[in-house]
């Protein structure tokens, strides 16, 4: 018996296999949940096919979080699919190279917005596509990922810290709207761990080694870590949790110097 068995639940943000969300997969699938994955364009498609197959997952359609249109198509499509959903997984983020390297304040009012757009607001558009499909199961769960550089000034992290920061703050809102509904929202708040997003920070090496060194656990996160604690937030263990955001990061956020 796994703690999800039985959920069925969307996973929006695999890229590869180094990806937080194909860790947060992997774990779900362990312990008993059906998948579905979207990609984002022809390149993505391949790496995500081969993923989905191995865990048995169904692979939706294309998403861009940008585009309404697609986010309507992929609910429509999980609606016939599965009739409901129980688990919603957002793992996506952006924020163009440029501004993840020397001062936040050079960053350009389209490039503000759309980081804000892709990694804050896309949680909200995507939690309101899923109410409908949630409420059939008469209950349900949704995670995002975020960071440390929302609540603390992280070198380079700049913009998306701004954008953690209104993403945390959406989670609150969210769980506050769908609370009494039985869905419930939280954000993971992973430590800095190496992927095809994290890599485009400048000098993120130096993120990971001071959590080694600082940590009270003295290490880095791994990425089953963060697929453990994502699968006990997102199933029946935790059903007096939502609104919360949850440290991964080997208790790096508590320390003062
Ligand atoms: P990742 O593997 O690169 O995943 C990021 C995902 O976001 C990719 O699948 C990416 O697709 C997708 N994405 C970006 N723009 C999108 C859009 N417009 N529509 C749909 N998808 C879009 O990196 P990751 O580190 O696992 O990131 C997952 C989440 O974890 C992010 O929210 C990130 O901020 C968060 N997080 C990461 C760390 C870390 O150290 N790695 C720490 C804390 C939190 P494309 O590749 O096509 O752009």
């Amino acid at each position: 018996m796994g703690i999800a068995d039985g959920k069925r639940a969307l996973v929006i943000g695999v890229a590869n296999d180094k990806s937080l969300a194909w860790a947060i997969a992997q774990e779900l699938k362990a312990q008993g949940a059906e998948l579905a994955f979207t990609y984002q364009g022809e390149i993505l498609e391949k790496r995500v096919r081969p993923l989905a197959e191995q865990v048995g997952a169904k692979v939706i359609g294309e998403l861009d979080v940008t585009n309404d249109a697609q986010i309507a198509a992929t609910f429509a499509n999980i609606g016939q699919l599965w009739g409901g959903l129980d688990i919603l997984v957002h793992a996506v983020a952006y924020a163009e190279r440029e501004d993840l390297r020397d001062r936040f304040l050079t960053v350009s009012r389209k490039n503000f917005l759309r980081s804000l757009e892709i990694s804050a607001y896309s949680l909200v558009a995507l939690a309101r596509a899923a109410e409908p499909l949630m409420e059939k199961r008469a209950a349900g769960s949704i995670l995002t990922l975020t960071y440390l550089g929302s609540v603390r000034a992280v070198p380079n992290y700049n913009v998306m810290g701004v954008a953690k920061a209104a993403l945390e703050a959406c989670v609150r809102y969210l769980a506050l709207d769908l609370g009494r509904k039985g869905i419930r929202v939280n954000a993971l708040s992973a430590g800095p761990a190496r992927t095809l997003s994290s890599a485009a920070i400048r000098d993120f090496h130096t993120m990971q080694h001071v959590v080694e060194e600082r940590s009270p656990l003295g290490r880095g996160i791994r990425h089953e870590e963060v697929g453990k604690m994502a699968a006990t937030l997102l199933s029946d263990l935790s059903t007096g949790v939502t609104g919360q955001t949850i440290y991964v990061d080997s208790g790096f956020n508590i320390i003062g110097v």
